[in-house]
Order: structure tokens, then sequence, then C-alpha cells
């Protein structure tokens, strides 16, 4: 008999721009490329594993699904959300929690997992989202919280994908 291999569907959500594939890509092969289409939604599968349980992870990386009215069929497919902003952008810092409202409305009350993603935290110089403000919205919306920058450390945003996806897979085996 072969037993079936755990998934986990990730999906990554944010404003424009803010480093969406770049979080993403970083994560799954460890580099920073500069440059993605960013009108593109781009689908990869991954294998990790967790205390030597093989898992597959599937990871949708979005692009203006609110301009495009997918939000809502993304939210739905996904299991554990990365919602990105970028520390110089204030306004993807609102649609960031316009986002993690969304995802309240629709997933509860079944569970998902959630991690709210600072990207370009290189761009320090001119922050208009600092730290704190990222903490109170991952409390207020019970969600990991990291400060990463996909151009200048793998480490941070391999991280901040492991907790998601650990976080994800403990619930899973509580279902
Ligand atoms: P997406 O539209 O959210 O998928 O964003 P992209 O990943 O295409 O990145 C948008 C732009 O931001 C590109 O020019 C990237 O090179 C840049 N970028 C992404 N991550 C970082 C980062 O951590 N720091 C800096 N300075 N730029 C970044
Ligand atoms: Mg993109």
């Amino acid at each position: 008999m072969t037993t079936a291999v755990p998934k986990i569907r990730v999906v990554v959500l944010g404003s424009s721009k803010v480093g969406k594939s770049a979080v993403t890509v970083r994560y799954l092969t460890k580099r920073y490329i500069g440059e993605y289409c960013s009108s593109m939604d781009y689908f990869y599968r991954h294998y990790v594993e967790f205390d030597t349980v093989r898992t597959e992870i599937e990871i949708l990386d979005t692009s203006d699904c609110e301009k495009k009215g997918c939000l809502y069929e993304h939210i739905r497919w996904g299991e554990a959300f990365a919602i990105v902003y970028a520390v110089n952008d204030r306004h993807s810092f609102h649609e960031a929690q316009e986002i993690l409202n969304q995802l309240t409305k629709l997933k509860l009350p079944s569970y998902y997992t959630s991690l709210l993603l600072g990207n370009k935290k290189d761009l320090d110089h001119c922050r208009e989202v600092c730290v704190d403000d990222g903490h109170e919205l991952s409390l207020k919306y019970s969600c990991q919280f990291y400060e990463v920058s996909a151009a200048e450390n793998f480490a941070g945003v391999s991280l901040a994908f492991q907790s998601l996806l650990r976080e994800s897979r403990s619930v899973q085996l509580l279902k």
C-alpha cells in the first residue's frame, strides 16, 4: 500500500511590485533575480521534509488578483498564505491589511495559516512602514510576521517560509 504524500497549498498575495516573485524564487532557488513579469501568476511544485515526512508544496505566486477579480478563488484554493508588502510603500501595507481582512472573512471557520511579510528591508532609508506597525497588524490577525529582504538575505526569507509551512503542517496533523 502506498501512503499519500501530504500536500500544502501556499498562495503569495500582495500589491504589485512588493517583491512577491522575488521572495518566492529566493525561497525556492536561494537566488535573487531582479526582474519578473509583474502581470503573471507563477505556479511551483516543491518538496520539503518535516520531521522525516516528505511533503509536497504547491506555491501560487499571484499578480494583481484584486484587479483581475481572482482573489476569492485564490483564497479558496490555498491553505497557507504569505501576504507581502514593501516596507518603503505605505499603500502596500494598507493593501496587505485588506487582504488579511478578506482572508478572515472567507476562510473562517476552517483552518488556515498566514504570514505577514514586510519585504525590501534593505531600503530602510526610505521606509514608510515601521516594524511596530507590521508587528501590530500581525497580532490583530494572528499571523506570523517577518521583515525580510529578498535582495540581500536568503536566510530571512527561508526562515519565514519554513515557519509558515511548519505551522501549516502542524495544523494538518491536528485535523
Ligand atoms: P511582485 O510584482 O510583487 O511579484 O514584485 P517583483 O518580485 O516582481 O519585484 C518588484 C521589484 O522590486 C523588482 O524590480 C525587484 O527587483 C524589486 N525587489 C524585490 N524584492 C526586493 C528587495 O528585497 N529589495 C529591493 N531593494 N528591491 C526588491
Ligand atoms: Mg510577481
